[in-house]
């Protein structure tokens, strides 16, 4: 058993100000690998202290002062890369070939990203070359980050890493799901020599921690991803000190599928929508097939689904992993029988466990067919490897379906025919389009439309929103 009850505050690790222990479980056996503490205001009030007294030099530190510990911190990363795959692996039950090629891998695509943005960013510039005014962007001071279990250090690198760059202070309160990785990135971090106080974590719950920091006086920013429904309390919690809150919540993702995709297109629907067990705020989860194609899509999607393993995090080899925790597995399967009572049909999967395992948090790849928009299953975020297929006839219709959510986060499209793809885009209302499978580039900007969100993590975008803008007139 671990022992990870210390926060990391003011440069060094210590003890919770009152004993309040939490056990880390691992998904794969249900048993607890880890102890943690959940942090009290005590503990909220020294980290804030401790990032507002650093604030006063870190916001003065030169640009080339923050790149060289970025770069630090970059090949340190690089060291530890296997201790922090096998950190993800074991906290939120990711398979460890895929905790390293795709979880491991997004945190340091992130650190190398900024830094290459963060060399090429203007701090201060003249509004035009006739103007006397000056702009100058300033970091917007003590920031409060919180962050979810299901990329978990994705989510971290997305916002340490801007606030890092841009001279911020920060207290990081990842999920108490799924807190190891975070921990060993405030070691990296400590190695790397950022000056004390400039980063700090503090483990804790949404109802202790978060809610602290999203309501503290000396927190100018709350950079928040996770449920919509914690986004829309951070808010309320936030309003009173008018921080600038950064949502990053959840989506429901439609795909659309024309007739005139390319070959396998539903296979690759498939696989996208169960990679990290469906745990993914962007994934693809109701797929909208045109009718001509909708028999074969059917057919082909259940394949796919059934040709998928489910096993232990801890073996190698390209099958899913249990979803994180008792609590994501209950509300899975409480939707995929609220699917069946609703009469979509199942063609792949289902509640029971998968039959090679007989404990851990496993789901079977779930297809439904003859979903209605209207069911629970294609409304609700189930966060879970659960597809719903819904046929359309027309490409106004498939528009009008896949815009039909409260989210707008991720949306996917699938035809050989370029103007439809360019039409079609710019039709459906969410932050990310996805034409035939092609993948986000490092540096470009994520984040959602409506109930998913309004902030942009990423590249240039990620930096600003850290950013106070100033004008500055009389300037020559
Ligand atoms: P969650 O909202 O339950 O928890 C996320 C974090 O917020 C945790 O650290 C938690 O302790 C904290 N928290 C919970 N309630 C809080 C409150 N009232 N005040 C302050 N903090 C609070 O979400 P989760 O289950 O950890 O993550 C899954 C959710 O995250 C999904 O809805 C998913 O779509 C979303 N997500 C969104 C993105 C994105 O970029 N849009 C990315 C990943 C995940």
């Amino acid at each position: 058993m671990l022992d990870k009850r210390d926060f990391y505050i003011n440069g060094k690790w210590s003890k919770p100000s009152k004993k309040n222990d939490f056990e880390v479980i691992n998904p794969s056996n249900e048993e607890p690998f880890a102890t943690i503490s959940l942090g009290h205001e005590e503990d909220t009030n020294a980290a804030v202290k401790a990032a507002k007294n650093a604030f006063v030099k870190w916001k003065e530190a030169s640009k080339e002062e923050r790149i060289e510990l970025l770069e630090k911190l970059l090949k340190i990363y690089k060291k530890k890369f296997n201790e922090m795959s096998n950190a993800i692996s074991m906290e939120m039950g990711a398979p460890i070939d895929w905790s390293s090629s795709a979880q491991t891998t997004s945190g340091q695509s992130h650190l190398e990203d900024f830094i290459l943005r963060l060399k090429n960013f203007n701090f201060e510039e003249h509004f035009d070359s006739k103007s006397n005014n000056y702009i100058c962007y300033e970091p917007i001071g003590v920031c409060g980050l919180i962050t979810p279990w299901n990329w978990p250090i994705n989510q971290i690198a997305l916002k340490v890493v801007p606030a890092l760059a841009t001279g911020c202070t920060m207290i990081l309160k990842p999920s108490e799901i799924a807190p190891i990785s975070a921990m060993l990135f405030a070691e990296m971090i400590d190695e790397a020599g950022f000056p004390s106080g400039v980063f700090n974590l503090l483990n804790g719950d949404g109802a202790g921690v978060g809610t602290q920091l999203s309501s503290h006086p000396d927190i100018d920013l709350i950079s928040f991803t996770g449920s919509t429904r914690a986004g829309k309390l951070i808010s309320k919690n936030a309003a009173d000190t008018i921080k600038k809150v950064c949502l990053e919540l959840g989506g429901k993702g439609g795909n659309i599928v024309f007739a005139d995709s390319y070959p396998n297109a539903i296979r690759d629907g498939i696989r996208n929508v169960m990679s990290n067990s469906g745990q993914s705020c962007d994934a693809p989860t109701r797929m909208l097939v045109e009718k001509s194609i909708y028999e074969r899509a059917i057919k082909e999607a259940a394949e796919e689904a059934n040709l998928i393993n489910v096993d232990l995090a801890s073996k190698k080899g390209s099958h899913i992993g249990p979803v994180v925790s008792k609590m994501q597995y209950d509300k899975i399967i409480n939707l995929i029988e609220s699917g069946i009572k609703e009469g979509a049909t199942l063609a792949a999967g289902g509640p029971d466990l998968p039959n090679n395992l007989n404990k851990g948090y496993f789901i079977k790849p779930t297809i439904f067919t003859n979903v209605r928009n209207d069911m629970e299953i294609a409304k609700k975020e189930i966060f879970g490897p659960v597809l719903s297929i819904i046929p359309f006839e027309t490409e106004d219709e498939a528009i009008k379906i896949t815009n039909n959510t409260e989210y707008g986060l991720g949306n996917y499209l699938q035809t050989e025919d370029k103007e439809k793809a360019h039409r079609v885009a710019k039709k459906l209302r969410s932050g990310c389009v996805y034409i035939n499978g092609n993948a986000a580039d490092p540096g470009t900007p994520f984040g959602g439309y409506r109930q998913s969100g309004n902030g942009r993590e990423g590249g240039v975008w990620g930096l600003e929103e850290y950013l106070e803008v100033k004008t500055i007139t009389g300037w020559k």
